[in-house]
């Protein structure tokens, strides 16, 4: 039974009404003791291992990853963590920092001064982008790239056909390159040097070269082939020289 003290007018009243009452409909009174419970396990027990495990899956849900990430292991290090953190849009564009409150006055791309500076922009939609991956897909033979986010870059090589050596050097030239876009970013940015799109392109092959050479299973490469994308799956055992 309500007693009003007058009746409920506007819209406004009548949703806060309706939101009452189904709040309300979800009670359930008893008579025994009020108790405390935990209601991070779904037994009620609170315990350490349950807050892991709570901890552990909100990570997963609210997380920016999704998931898991995946390494490669014959590029640099420094490599896969600048990916993992665009991905989740934690390095430092113009787009990001002003999220944490952060304001920059100069809030255009560098490269063409159009788009805003955020990751969607620099490595998916600025014409900057796109003549690179156009670059590095007719240098690695697989149709037109075009990304719709930061994670199709880093799944990209599940997805061109590619297998065993070829899927695993692709996989690093393509995190190598927005690699070299961020790094080519920041020189346009705060050095104001004029971007080569030609230049970026050789400094993917060459680093590529290098790191897949010395620092993957697959030494043999020279650098003919790595040019024209040939990859051997052929092996180079490293042992004691006879
Ligand atoms: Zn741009």
């Amino acid at each position: 039974m309500w007693a009003w003290a007058r009746h409920i007018e506007t819209e406004l009243e009548v949703n806060e009404l309706i939101e009452l009452c189904s709040r309300l409909l979800e009670i359930n009174l008893v008579d025994n003791m009020d108790s405390w419970e935990w209601i991070g396990a779904e037994n009620k027990v609170f315990s350490v291992g349950a807050v892991k495990n709570l901890l552990n899956k909100s990570g997963q849900q609210g997380g920016d990853q999704q998931t898991p990430f995946d390494e490669c292991k014959w590029i640099l290090n420094k490599i896969n963590i600048f990916m993992w953190r665009a991905a989740a849009n934690k390095i430092a564009t113009v787009e990001a920092l002003r999220i944490r409150h952060i304001e920059v006055q100069e809030d255009s791309c560098a490269f063409c001064n159009d788009g805003i500076d955020s990751v969607a922009h620099i490595f998916s939609s600025c014409y900057a982008a796109s003549v690179v991956w156009n670059q590095i897909s007719s240098w690695c033979k697989v149709q037109n790239l075009f990304f719709f986010g930061f994670e199709d870059i880093s799944m990209i090589h599940e997805f061109v056909g590619f297998s065993g050596a070829k899927k695993e050097a692709f996989k690093g030239i393509v995190r190598i390159a927005a690699w070299c876009l961020w790094k080519a970013r920041n020189k346009a940015r705060f050095e104001q040097k004029e971007i080569r799109i030609g230049e970026i392109v050789n400094k993917v092959k060459a680093l590529g070269f290098l790191w897949f050479k010395y620092r993957s299973r697959f030494g043999n490469i020279v650098w003919d082939d790595w040019c024209k994308f040939v990859i051997m799956q052929v092996r180079c055992f490293l042992g004691p020289s006879i």
